[in-house]
């Protein structure tokens, strides 16, 4: 039995006013939770999520990270800093880091690699655009980003990682997968990463992201393959945070 995991994803939204608030609201209901619960916050804030959530039942995490070493590159953020700031999490692949900052697939790979290497857990994002799910891309698209992934970092790492499939066309729009399609997709990234490395699989979270909303949470979630989710919009109010950590069973 996997334990459920949801995740904020603040995206570039905060201040320390607003997060006190919000991560004071996040720890006041936490109790009884049987999900476990992130919030992955602009780096800035990381520091404040240092103060505010060590020894609490509330992990952090970064948004982004380097694929490099410490050195001259100027505004990236490295792996052993997000590991100095006490994040156990860093979202990497994000579907806005792919399409506005040209991500690709090696460099995400890489990415992973390095968040690895400095002991995070990084939660590799996946996901189709519509045309593409119209195209009837989507299994080629989220399976080519998954492997680009698994070459990189081998069997060995699996048990190691997140993955959150979140279609494109569902992120920020109001739009959700239905529990099925997401189940689907769910279903084939876990059959790639059981070719990977079969036992380490069944115990990997693939999280689902896309306006996962408290009223929509639990339906998704009671499918077999999807163990979470990565939320965005919702994650900015601790009540509706909170609906959907509840609503993970
Ligand atoms: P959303 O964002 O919940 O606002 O759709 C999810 C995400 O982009 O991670």
């Amino acid at each position: 039995m996997r334990q459920k995991l949801v995740v904020g994803n603040w995206k570039m939204n905060g201040s320390r006013a607003a997060n006190a608030t919000l991560l004071n609201g996040i720890l006041e209901g936490l109790q009884d939770a049987k999900a476990a619960a992130a919030v992955c916050v602009p780096a800035p804030y990381l520091h404040q999520c240092q103060d505010l959530l060590t020894g609490t039942a509330l992990a952090w995490g970064g948004q982004d990270v380097s694929c490099q070493q410490p050195g001259a590159y100027t505004g990236e953020v490295c792996a052993s800093m997000l590991q100095d700031f006490g994040c156990r999490y860093v979202i990497i692949g994000h579907s806005e880091r792919r399409a506005y900052h040209g991500e690709a697939n090696d460099l995400v790979a890489r990415k992973v690699q390095s968040a690895l290497d400095a002991g995070l857990t990084p939660i590799v994002c996946v996901g189709e655009t519509l045309a593409q799910r119209e195209a009837g891309q989507t299994m080629d698209v989220v399976g080519a980003q998954l492997d680009a992934v698994l070459a990189q970092v081998g069997p060995d790492a699996v048990h190691k990682l997140v993955v959150a499939y979140e279609p494109v066309w569902a992120i920020g729009t109001g739009k959700t997968a239905t529990p099925a399609m997401a189940q689907e997709v769910h279903a084939a990234l876990r059959e790639k990463l059981r070719v990977c490395n079969a036992e380490a699989a069944e115990n990997v979270l693939v999280l689902y992201g896309g306006s996962m909303k408290p009223d929509n949470a639990a339906d998704l979630m009671a499918q077999p393959d999807i163990d979470g989710g990565l939320i965005g919009g919702a994650a900015l109010k601790a009540a509706d945070f909170l609906a959907i950590i509840r609503a993970a069973q």
